[in-house]
């Protein structure tokens, strides 16, 4: 997975309900993978990010297991 998932897709915003989708660049102890492994670009990461924090506040995906 090098090319940037969301970019492939024009997928701009990344939809926070979708948590499949989320679940999809996290680790199992619900951290976001790093770049490297998700292979997106600077520029989705940060919004991946974004959608991950909002995502959590809604509830949808549960909060880092520490
Ligand atoms: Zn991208």
């Amino acid at each position: 997975m090098q090319q940037c998932y969301f970019c492939q897709n024009n997928i701009e915003e990344i939809d926070f309900k979708d948590s499949a989708m989320l679940l999809r660049f996290m680790s199992e102890m619900y951290k976001i993978k790093s770049r490297k492994k998700t292979g997106l670009c600077a520029r989705h990461q940060k919004r991946l990010a974004t959608a991950v924090k909002r995502a959590r506040y809604m509830a949808l995906i549960p909060y880092t297991n520490l």
